[in-house]
């Protein structure tokens, strides 16, 4: 059981509390009841006195409120919110998503329901990886292989579709079936239409504005702006990611693939020096694979973490088992996580004890550094 367990109660009570299906705050969720009547004794006389006053408290950085003698996870960047513009923040999204679904819900029965859609994908990802490393199933593995690609690509550059849709792609799948891609996936039941950014996915009417699930990095949704796109279900119902997915899967997916395109275009044009760039290989033993002419093999890895301390215990020798052994090793980070914060890389590298083939860089400095190879091992032309 996690020390952590009253701000978990209190991310759990907010998050039922403000559940866009949700019509009425009353009656409170019990968990954010109980953490309330614990948070208000040890408060004092600065507790607040209505839901409103909490709600207000709880769009204040948590270092500004939370007691003393509670614990804080550290994996929650203390100086942000619970809540921006009565949504749970981008970093209580990440936690709820990172964190508390990965806890054993046995352990406490109060974390059942944040398990569940992380099982969901969990469970099929296992099965996939299993069967693939099963010895007695070697002639399959190529296509174990193309169907999770396919499955792992579609969830991300799908995060609305039909269910015609996902049979035309998946009615031929012997491992990744039609019914396990639609369990991805929930209706849009509310309304005729589903507003979509190209940055961040499915977004949905909060009063009169349209927010996605990352509001500190992607909050310009006017229905006008090119990155914003309407899908009507006149014709046929739509279907929508499940945020579990959106969140775990999807989102953070879109750096990867980005990266695979990058890569993908220099193997194009100098397939002579690129020989390979493989994405999510031995059933995501790690990200990409890039082979150069030379023999070499590089390990990629995309990290789409915005806060760092969440990070770190992730970062460990890369996996080269299964004939996907390689010469060095990179753990890349958007851009977009680096842009604004310049202590980033610095806190990584200086509390990390990987070995010295593994590098942590940002996704332009991967891109520099593998054009940078592809230079060096160009064969320098004949002088006439
Ligand atoms: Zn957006």
């Amino acid at each position: 059981m996690p020390q952590t367990i009253l701000f978990d109660k209190l991310l759990l009570g907010l998050y039922e509390l403000t559940n866009k299906q949700r019509q009425s705050p009353y009656p409170y969720p019990v968990l954010f009841q109980q953490v309330c009547q614990h948070l208000a004794l040890q408060l004092s006389t600065s507790a607040p006195r209505t839901l409103q006053g909490w709600l207000n408290l709880f769009h204040q950085p948590i270092q500004s409120w939370w007691p003393a003698s509670y614990a804080l996870p550290k994996e929650f960047a203390s100086t942000d919110s619970l809540l921006i513009h009565n949504r749970p923040s981008d970093e209580a999204v990440a936690y709820y998503y990172s964190v508390l679904s990965e806890i054993d819900a046995t352990a406490s029965p109060m974390y059942t329901t944040v398990a569940v859609e992380n099982r969901l994908f969990r469970s099929l990802y296992l099965n996939l990886k299993d069967a693939y490393r099963d010895e007695s199933n070697a002639e399959q593995r190529e296509q174990i292989q193309q169907e999770y690609v396919q499955l792992r690509r579609f969830l991300i550059e799908s995060p609305i579709t039909t269910t015609n849709a996902i049979r035309r792609k998946f009615w031929s799948g012997k491992y990744v079936t039609f019914p396990n891609v639609c369990d991805f996936y929930e209706p849009c039941n509310d309304g005729q239409t589903q507003w979509s950014c190209h940055h961040c996915g499915p977004l949905h009417w909060e009063g009169n504005a349209l927010v996605g699930i990352r509001q500190s990095i992607c909050n310009y949704h006017p229905v006008e702006a090119e990155h914003i796109w309407q899908e009507s279900s006149e014709r046929e119902p739509i279907l929508r990611i499940r945020t579990g997915i959106h969140v775990r899967t999807c989102f953070p997916g879109l750096p990867e693939l980005f990266l695979f395109n990058q890569l993908g275009k220099r193997q194009q044009e100098q397939p002579s020096l690129l020989k390979a760039v493989e994405l999510w290989p031995g059933v995501d033993q790690y990200d990409i694979r890039i082979e150069f002419a030379n023999g070499m093999a590089w390990a990629i890895d995309v990290k789409d973490y915005q806060n760092p301390q969440r990070l770190l215990p992730e970062l460990k020798t890369i996996d080269d088992r299964n004939g996907l052994d390689y010469r060095s090793a990179f753990y890349v980070i958007p851009n977009r996580w680096i842009e604004n914060n310049p202590h980033y890389l610095p806190l990584l590298k200086s509390n990390t004890d990987l070995p010295a083939s593994h590098n942590i860089v940002s996704s332009s400095q991967l891109l520099d550094r593998v054009d940078l190879h592809l230079k060096s091992i160009r064969k320098p032309r004949r002088k006439p």
